[in-house]
């Protein structure tokens, strides 16, 4: 079963039990400052769990464009190097805003992947809330109830807080949680004595997370109990493809085929013959797949906020690139085939082909000239460092890789990790904190204010503005 199917079949499912198909918010969330990017179904929900903004529905079903990367969930160093984490990914889910709770969110979970999907119930396990005392919160029994109807006492595991209390940040709904495991057996695992379902590695892969959502948190970390108890749910599209799929990873899907196909005839070498290099055919994959996704929603790249994130992602990607013998510009290349490969669901990527493989090309071509310097300048000073015997990569090297060559922390990570060495982060953290401190001091006023007085101003007289960014890289609007 391909992707697309998968991903119809879901929401075709909740649709037969009531819910309204929504549409993917964008990345960029909407009105909620407190977001860096979405980074779950529920986002764009927020409110309505809430209880401060009422839809003609009360049951919803979505597949999330996501992006973990920075934030509160973040996966940018996962990627590579797990099987199953991207920074973009897509989330399948099913909300219900004070309708049903816990028992109907279960069965649909449960009736949806063995029998629609045909998963094997002797591989599934579910894990609940153990409870915590600090929140005043019991053993989740009431999940375990329902869960005892389909699996058996052993397949039902208590966590602790730190993974079965799901929030989307500091603030906001939360709630307990019960996850949805699959064993995908010996050979995925670790091969430790002690790999049990909530072990770091790929062998109890998590599929799906069932929120209870039942709080909001405040700033002062007190929990409000939500007006009506609701539900959120998350499974990734691309996690359940590859058990669907019978194959190891993710990457090994139909979704991400056509970029390893272009990755492959760029570099002349082939996904899946080398174990180091298929972490670079991984993370260039999902770079570019979240690169384009990024600009796509209007993101561009920059030094702070979402534009250094996309700026991360395209110099990572670049790097690996060099692993690969792609010294010349090539993620604008292999971008085209995630919107084409990506085009029945997402037209909006095709149509803005020309302007999203502009930006990239634009940020390769600047970057390229001073990766080889830096890269250079590391190599010599981590191996000058191992001669000495030191395993750590100070922070002032980073630091000065990044201001000077724009060398973003993962790229040294990277490197490192290859070498076998550490990384001074707090090293790094620190020296950044101090330039932050400096450029505070002189920091005179950034004169937007007096912008958007003018913008406001000329807005009086009735004049607009349009956004021809996706055909200019340079100009930002044009004054009508
Ligand atoms: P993990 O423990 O594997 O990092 P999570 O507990 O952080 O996952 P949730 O916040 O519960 O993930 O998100 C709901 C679902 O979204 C997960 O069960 C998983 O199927 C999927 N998911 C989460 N993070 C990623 C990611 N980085 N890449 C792909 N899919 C993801
Ligand atoms: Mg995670
Ligand atoms: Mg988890
Ligand atoms: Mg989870």
């Amino acid at each position: 079963m391909k992707a697309r199917e998968i991903r119809k079949k879901f929401l075709e499912y909740f649709q037969e039990h009531g819910h309204a198909i929504v549409k993917s918010s964008s990345l960029i969330p909407h009105d909620d400052p407190t977001l860096l990017f979405t980074n779950a179904g529920m986002n764009q929900f927020k409110r309505c769990f809430l209880g401060e903004e009422k839809r003609p529905y009360t049951r919803a079903t979505t597949s999330q464009k996501c992006m973990r990367a920075g934030g509160k969930h973040n996966d940018l160093e996962n990627v590579g190097y797990t099987a199953r984490h991207h920074t973009f990914f897509e989330m399948l889910g099913n909300f219900s805003f004070g309708d049903y709770f816990k028992e109907e969110a279960i069965q649909f979970a449960w009736e949806f992947l063995t029998e629609h999907m045909g998963l094997p119930q002797d591989k599934l396990y579910a894990t609940i809330h153990e409870g915590d005392a600090a929140m005043n919160l019991g053993p989740d029994q009431e999940a375990e109830g329902f869960w005892k109807r389909f699996l058996p006492e052993g397949r039902i595991l208590k966590f602790p807080t730190k993974d079965n209390f799901w929030a989307m940040g500091d603030t906001g709904p939360c709630g307990p949680c019960s996850e949805i495991l699959i064993d995908q057996g010996e050979a995925m695992g670790c091969g430790r004595p002690d790999c049990r379902p909530g072990c770091d590695c790929d062998r109890y892969l998590e599929l799906w997370n069932l929120v209870f959502m039942q709080f909001n948190r405040t700033e002062d970390g007190v929990l409000h109990p939500l007006p009506k108890p609701s539900i959120d749910t998350g499974m990734g599209l691309e996690r359940i493809a590859a058990v669907i799929q019978k194959v190891p990873s993710n990457y090994d899907t139909d979704l991400f085929a056509p970029m390893m196909e272009a990755i492959g005839a760029l570099s002349g070498l082939r996904y899946g013959t080398d174990p180091e290099k298929d972490a670079s055919f991984r993370v260039i994959a999902d770079h570019g797949r979240a690169a384009a996704f990024l600009i796509g929603d209007g993101v561009l790249p920059s030094n702070e906020g979402r534009g250094y994130v996309l700026r991360r992602v395209i110099r990572r990607a670049l790097r690996h690139g060099r692993f690969l013998g792609l010294d010349r510009p090539f993620l604008h290349q292999v971008v085209v085939a995630v919107m084409e490969s990506m085009a029945d669901t997402y037209p909006e990527l095709l149509e803005n082909k020309s302007y999203i493989t502009k930006v990239i090309l634009h940020e390769e071509e600047r970057f390229s000239e001073t990766l080889d310097h830096g890269l250079r300048l590391l190599q010599n000073e981590m191996n000058r460092l191992r001669d000495e015997g030191s395993h750590t990569v100070p922070g002032e090297l980073i630091f000065k890789l990044y201001d000077t060559y724009g060398f973003p922390i993962d790229i040294v990570t990277d490197m490192a990790r290859k070498m076998g060495m550490q990384v001074d982060e707090a090293g790094f953290e620190d020296r950044m904190e101090k330039q932050r401190e400096q450029s505070r001091k002189h920091w005179k006023g950034s004169g937007e204010r007096e912008i958007s007085k003018a913008y406001r101003s000329l807005a009086s007289q009735g004049v607009r503005t349009e956004f021809v960014g996706y055909e200019q890289l340079e100009a930002q609007a044009r004054v009508l």
